[in-house]
């Protein structure tokens, strides 16, 4: 379950009962604010606090640019100048805050993101829940041949079955013993802390999860990005849509230049100024490797 009922019950007080502020509100993110968004068989996020909108960025690039930026035409073209030009400070004035509801699994490679502020469900101080994440029929993939660090083709009939069964079962029999193992009465049991290392990295954990808009999208670009785990991504896309909501002048910068652009090493430009002089250019003669040649071909497809 998503959320529980009284998660649900909280959001809905919440939410009934605004107060005015004379803080910068951004009317997109109000909309969403402490709303879940489901993600997963059992995942959400959802927003508990943000801080800034599109005017923030702007109002912080002034202080350090102050009349210099009187040319640029409006803020729009402020807040692209300074996506383009990696000036990134401005982008840290505003912040979010998540409540996220992810596998285990998961957690482990979006922690890896230094830059925010995080605090856990402790499993040494309450009991997981029986929760895990199944992948649907369509994602459990065999191994890539190709990408060492990705899926190839979706499994099919009886061995799409029978990994799904392993997946459920094996969930089923570690949450078993889990319960099995803990204090309760009857036995002294085993504590929480360690009854939990016997549970698999598919269960649910939950956490809060604070960061400013520069890091965030950071992750956002690396996670967003097809090339991304699907469990993760799905998460990274999830936020994406609501910060779009949240800036929308400094999320359609930050597509252009960081999702939808790219970066070309000096090698790559000489071969397209060589292209562009009508000169036909091959891997052997361009001083790429095989692996950088095959990226900067698939840019153009
Ligand atoms: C497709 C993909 C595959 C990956 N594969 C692996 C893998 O096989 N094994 C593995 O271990 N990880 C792997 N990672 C994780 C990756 O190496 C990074 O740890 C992760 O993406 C977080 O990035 P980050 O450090 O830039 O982010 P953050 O921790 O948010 O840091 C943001 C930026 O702050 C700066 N910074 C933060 N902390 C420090 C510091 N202590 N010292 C210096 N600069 C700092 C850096 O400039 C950094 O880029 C993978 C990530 C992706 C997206």
């Amino acid at each position: 379950m998503p959320l529980t009922p009284d998660q649900k019950a909280e959001i809905e007080a919440l939410r009934a009962s605004p107060r005015p502020t004379l803080r910068a509100v951004s009317e997109g993110m109000e909309a969403h604010l402490y709303r879940a968004h489901e993600v997963l068989d059992h995942g959400f996020i959802r927003v508990i606090d943000y801080m800034g909108d599109d005017a923030a960025i702007v109002q912080a690039a002034r202080v350090s640019y102050g009349a210099g930026t009187k040319h640029v035409q409006n803020d729009e073209g402020l807040i692209r100048y300074l996506m383009r030009h990696w000036h990134s400070t401005p982008f840290e004035m505003c912040e979010i805050k998540l409540h996220v509801k992810l596998p285990i699994f998961v957690a482990r490679q979006w922690i890896r993101h230094r830059t925010a502020n995080v605090n856990e469900y402790s499993a040494r101080y309450s009991i997981m829940d029986r929760e895990f994440y199944i992948p649907q029929p369509e994602h459990l993939a065999a191994q890539s041949t190709v990408n060492n660090q990705g899926r190839g083709a979706v499994l099919e009939g009886a061995e799409a079955a029978r990994v799904l069964e392993m997946l459920k079962s094996d969930a089923s029999r570690s949450y078993d013993n889990y319960e099995a193992m803990l204090s309760q009465d009857g036995q002294q049991g085993l504590a929480r802390e360690l009854a939990r290392m016997n549970l698999p990295a598919n269960i649910y954990t939950q956490w809060y999860w604070k960061v400013d808009l520069h890091n965030l999208f950071h992750f956002l670009r690396l996670r967003a990005d097809p090339h991304a785990q699907y469990e993760i991504r799905v998460y990274a896309e999830a936020i994406a849509k609501v910060v779009a909501d949240w800036l929308p002048i400094a999320f359609g910068a930050f597509e252009d230049y960081r999702m939808g652009g790219v970066t070309l090493s000096a090698k790559a430009i000489d071969v397209l100024k060589r292209r562009l002089a009508g000169e036909v250019v091959t891997q052997e003669q361009s001083g790429m490797s095989k692996g950088e040649w095959r990226e900067f071909e698939g840019i153009w497809r």
